[in-house]
């Protein structure tokens, strides 16, 4: 699966921002526990598929937390340093 970050969508920048700080997340099953970037202290359960957060709720886009999830998933399936 190729991961595309659009360089007009802003939270194509935000999930690489998000990648960057990997080591950050704690993993859940097939989830991880991502800290949030914008609210000190809040954290959100994330897949490949699914986040908690309000962007990703009340839009039908995936929001940059599933993205940077993907991301990582596609580097570590590759055996990328992350
Ligand atoms: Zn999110």
């Amino acid at each position: 699966m190729a991961i595309l970050i659009d360089r007009d969508n802003p939270r194509g920048a935000a999930a690489v921002s998000l990648a960057l700080h990997a080591d950050q997340w704690t993993p859940i099953g097939s989830a991880w526990r991502i800290p949030s970037r914008s609210r000190s202290g809040a954290s959100y359960v994330v897949t490949t598929e699914t986040c908690q957060c309000a962007d990703s709720r009340f839009r039908d886009q995936p929001c940059a937390h599933i993205l940077a999830a993907r991301l990582v998933q596609e580097l570590r399936a590759e055996s990328y340093a992350f």
